[in-house]
């Protein structure tokens, strides 16, 4: 028999060790006979555990293995939120592992109807991609806090006090001199205001000469990393009851940018998906099939799949790398495109499609949806509406009314007031009265000279000839024209998709403008093969209960401390300026009027107090310093150190975290595995379906009353002490009225729970009581017994039944009837956004453009590029990618995923490296304007030269990757942790906006492949 110390040596001798030195112990532990020179239980089988169903060996049924309890829930281990079946021992209560649900559509691609009993679903699990396998790291994590900690010393000295979870409550509720006793002599005479103080000035305004900045509990603000679905809604909750209007989850850190881009074109959307298994030609830009996109593994399963058929699925990966999924050959291409360069040649192809008469007129000529039906369309959109285009003229940029065009009153019936030129007499008419209309017009209406809003796309793309765009995006004109021609021809069953690489650039929003845009010229949306919008989701906030809203007499409002979704114009600082005969531009920081949960801002904003100050900060799964573009820095950690800039930062997280490590006291959060969470399926799986995130188990210590410790108990908590309303005795009222307590979060989880089950919705999805097997498998008669009252009884047998199997799902079979999709948007698209088009940069005072154009890359006042950081001096442009083993922050701890791949490197094109005589694995300085990092260079041949990359997710310094002390204790820091290469921290800063990355004004994303750097060899001293 072979033993480890003989196993190693024949490895040395044969030069196997060399190779495996990093992973001898993952490599010995695979062969099955052998368990550190123990004999395995089972010769074939090794140690494997046993399986979860049983196969009676006479009848050949099956049965549940009653070693084993079976539970499904959602992942979160990245965002795709894949459906999990998770297999936990019963006596010991530990995840042995993790499977995919078969209930749930991004895990299987003909996933079980939610009808079919759980034993049939046995010998068919879905599957899981390597992160989801390696979530048990992320709950078992040796480093995660299961108690409240509060800092002993100065912020970010790395001294912790465990402390109890009344102390916890008591102090940031009550405030006073809370840190008297710290030993941090900045702080130890402040006088924190705490919640019950902030909410004290809840009538009073934010600033009596500013009325619109709303009351002055706007000072309370959350700052939610990935907080999604119902969780946000718990957050947003306490957040309104409270009085302020400061509750943001992470997305323009990660590509805002894309969601506005999308809503530009698919009112109230933000996301639209090819129907992939069907589609004959997709592009897919700014990232590639397995790299991060919504759902990763299911889309890049459906794309293999796909590819696969005979006479299947053509692709083409647009991003300046080349990844896993953007496999060249056979049936798939790869153009490596300059960074942030996607608009231009999305317009170079506008421009040739157009020119070439190779866009679905037959499609963009019906004005209306009652048209487009009538003429078999399946949508339509508003290229043949009329735009004022007269800068003299006072409506300027909106479309032209009936009454402006003299055509009288517009018909009740009519969708909107708008107005066309008719196709058959070539005369103005209402939209309504017109079944057909001229798609390209220029000229007066009633004196006013209009243009149609595809004439303007037209216009806008003709500012550049093809050539001219391939200079720009570095992509040989005939490519383009190949690429385009190849797109339109298709018909419907070629679309443009896109995610984060074609936005998060200072033009982004008008790159995915252009990259959607295309989707319109050939008429996809809503067809088998073409472009969805998804099947949409069970709702969860209101039905049987209404658990969102709560009534108050000092509801939230005001400007939120990002200014977003308001107008600088509309502000009491433009108007004084104004009156005062000064020029109000620029803001003293941008104001975001289109953008929505703008994460980046608010420390900066905090610090600098515009349009006012902070007092309470919560930082939940936030870790702005580790993963916003800039943060990073000294300066703005000294500044957030700084207890009189914001006097209270209380984080929520499951370890010491890059930011947690600033705060002032840490709660104790549950793992993803230990969270409540109800959010909708993507649209790529074409489905309506809600995931159910549910505690399969449970490892943060428990108050006093036996609720264990997280970020909802710790709202509940405080807003009892408080008195903040929607909490305690008379919380959630029912459909009839009758009030329910809110005293634990499973009272409000369940009830939104039950609201997903009992809504109406399509055949099939209907999800029947719970079987007394499922109860057995899931372990659910103890979880049912604990929270018995927060539901009628009547409402258990469904609600159990959704948690035994995840969610609640439609039927796969609907996902298409026929040559349309079983799902559609009828909503007018726009090739002109007319809300866009009126609204002004608050730091320019220009107006934005309502269709796309090409934008070089500038800071917020306009300077390009390439005038702020000379490519002489700074030869290469740094991006970033989102590999299939690591999200951007939070996997330090999969050791799994580290052993695949121990350190990310700084990715060289082959080429640049010769030139600067690099090798493969030498240690290389990166330098940017903010800088320098130390990386190992790895060569490779799929990235465009003059472009750096790194994969996010590594080289930590908190997340257990430094020493700190706990009541005295010393944590000793993990090496693997701080391994690799992490270059956000001094990505490009706006030098004309403090501490603000360069960003993207229109869509709100900040930037993330615009940063120039160095590559300088690492001189070893000797
Ligand atoms: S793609 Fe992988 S990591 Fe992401 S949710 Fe799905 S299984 Fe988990």
């Amino acid at each position: 028999m072979i033993n480890r110390r003989s196993f190693l040596k024949a490895c040395a001798v044969s030069g196997v060790g060399a190779g495996f030195g990093g992973f001898y112990d993952t490599f010995y532990h695979l062969i099955p006979f052998n368990d550190r020179g123990r004999k395995a239980l089972h010769h074939v089988y090794g140690n494997a555990d046993s399986p979860e169903w049983l196969r009676d060996p006479t009848t050949g049924k099956l049965k549940p293995n009653p070693d084993w309890i079976l539970r499904h829930t959602v992942d979160q281990q990245c965002h795709s939120e894949c459906g999990l079946r998770v297999k936990i021992n019963r006596k010991t209560g530990r995840v042995q592992r993790i499977f995919g649900n078969p209930y749930h559509p991004n895990t299987l691609t003909d996933y079980d109807s939610i009808g079919k009993p759980l034993l049939t679903t046995a010998v068919r699990p879905g599957t899981v991609c390597a992160r989801g396998n390696a979530g048990i790291q992320t709950a078992y994590d040796p480093y995660r806090i299961t108690v409240p900690l509060k800092r002993r010393g100065p912020r970010g000295s790395g001294r912790w006090q465990p402390i109890r979870w009344e102390q916890l409550i008591k102090e940031v509720t009550d405030g006073g001199k809370i840190f008297a006793d710290s030993g941090d002599p900045a702080s130890q005479d402040l006088d924190v205001l705490g919640f019950k103080g902030l909410y004290a000035k809840r009538h009073e305004p934010m600033d009596p000469d500013s009325p619109e900045l709303g009351r002055r509990t706007n000072g309370y603000v959350f700052q939610g990393g990935r907080i999604i679905g119902s969780r946000l809604a718990f957050a947003r909750r306490f957040g309104n009851a409270f009085g302020s209007v400061n509750t943001y989850e992470h997305v323009n850190v990660c590509e805002l940018s894309h969601h506005v881009a999308t809503e530009h074109i698919y009112p109230g959307k933000h996301m639209t998906k090819p129907d992939i298994a069907e589609a004959e030609f997709i592009i897919f830009w700014g990232t590639q099939p397995g790299d991060a996109n919504f759902p990763m593994q299911t889309m890049a399963k459906y794309t293999a799949e796909a590819r696969a058929k005979p006479g299947g699925l053509k692709y083409v990966v647009v991003d300046p790398l080349l990844s896993r999924g953007g496999v060249i050959g056979d049936r798939a291409g790869w153009l490596p495109i300059k960074p942030g360069t996607d608009g231009a040649l999305a317009l170079a192809m506008i421009r040739w499609i157009i020119d070439k008469q190779r866009y679905n007129a037959g499609y963009i000529s019906r004005p209306t949806q009652v048209a487009a039906e009538a003429h078999g369309e399946l949508s339509h959109t508003d290229a043949t509406h009329l735009v004022i285009d007269d800068a003299s003229h006072p409506e300027n940029g909106r479309f032209l009314t009936a009454k402006l065009a003299g055509l009288g009153a517009v018909p009740k019936e009519a969708e909107f007031d708008r107005v066309v030129i008719d196709a058959a007499d070539a005369k103005p008419a209402v939209a309504a009265q017109s079944s057909q209309a001229v798609i390209e017009f220029s000229g007066e209406v009633n004196g006013i000279k209009v243009k149609t809003a595809f004439t303007r796309i037209h216009e806008s793309a003709s500012a550049h000839s093809i050539e001219e765009y391939a200079v720009i995006c570095g992509i040989d004109s005939a490519k383009i024209v190949d690429l385009a021609r190849e797109f339109t021809s298709h018909g419907r069953k070629a679309t443009s998709e896109m995610y984060r690489g074609v936005v998060k650039h200072p033009n982004g929003y008008y790159n995915g403008v252009a990259v959607l845009l295309l989707n319109l010229l050939v008429g996809n949306l809503n067809w088998t093969g073409g472009l969805t919008i998804g099947g949409g989701s069970f709702g969860y906030q209101k039905g049987r209960y209404e658990v969102a809203d709560i009534e108050t007499d000092t509801p939230a409002h005001g400007v939120k401390l990002s200014r977003e979704q308001a107008s600088y114009e509309d502000s009491s600082e433009y108007k004084v300026i104004k009156a005062n005969g000064g020029n109000p531009y620029p803001a003293r920081r941008p104001w975001f009027p289109l953008s929505f949960e703008m994460y980046t801002e608010l420390l900066p904003s905090a610090i600098q107090r515009y349009p006012y100050g902070v007092d309470i900060l919560v930082w939940h799964m936030a870790t702005p310093f580790y993963s916003a573009p800039g943060q990073g820095n000294d300066e703005l950690i000294e500044a957030v150190k700084e207890p009189k800039n914001i006097p209270l930062i209380i984080a929520s997280d499951i370890v010491v975290g890059d930011t947690s490590m600033y705060a002032d006291y840490i709660i104790p959060d549950g793992s993803f595995l230990e969270r409540w969470c109800h959010m909708g399926t993507t649209p790529t799986t074409l489905t309506k379906g809600t995931g159910i995130r549910w505690p399969v188990i449970e490892l943060t210590e428990k108050t006093a009353d036996g609720r264990h410790m997280c970020i909802e108990e710790f709202l509940i908590d405080v807003a009892k002490r408080v008195g903040v309303p929607g909490f305690g005795d008379r919380a959630i009222p029912d459909a009839k009225g009758r009030m329910w307590p809110l005293h634990r979060k499973e009272d409000w989880y369940l009830k939104a729970t039950a609201n997903v089950v009992f809504q109406p919705g399509p055949i099939g999805s209907e999800v029947p009581d719970v079987t007394a097997l499922e109860v057995q498998v899931n372990d659910l008669a103890g979880f049912h017994e604990s929270f018995k009252p927060a539901l009628k009884p009547e409402e258990w047998p469904k609600v159990l039944s959704a948690l035994a199997k995840g969610g609640r799902m439609e039927p796969r079979s609907h996902a298409r009837q026929g040559d349309k999709l079983g799902h559609s948007f009828t909503g007018t698209l726009h090739f002109y956004a007319e809300e866009v088009a009126l609204t002004r940069n608050s730091m320019t005072g220009t107006r934005f453009f309502g269709t796309t154009a090409w934008v070089e890359p500038a800071t917020a006042m306009g300077k390009p590029l390439d005038k702020l950081d000379d490519p002489t001096d700074w030869p290469f442009t740094i991006i970033t990618y989102k590999g299939a083993l690591q999200t951007h922050s939070r996997l330090a701890s999969n050791y799994v995923l580290r052993q695949i791949m121990p350190d990310n490197g700084i990715q060289v094109a082959v080429e640049d490296a010769r030139r600067l005589g690099i090798r493969d694995g030498e240690k290389v300085w990166v330098v940017t304007p903010h800088g320098k990092r130390k990386g190992t260079a790895r060569i490779i041949q799929g990235i465009r030269p003059g472009v750096i990359t790194f994969n996010v997710g590594y080289g930590h310094w908190g997340y257990g990757a430094t020493n700190y002390q706990l009541g005295g204790r010393r944590i000793e820091g993990d090496r693997v942790r701080r391994t690799g290469i992490h270059l956000t921290p001094i990505m490009r800063r706006d030098p004309d906006i403090g501490q603000m990355a360069l960003m993207d004004l229109t869509g709100g994303s900040i930037v993330f492949y615009n940063t120039r750097a160095r590559l300088e060899k690492v001189i070893a001293h000797v």
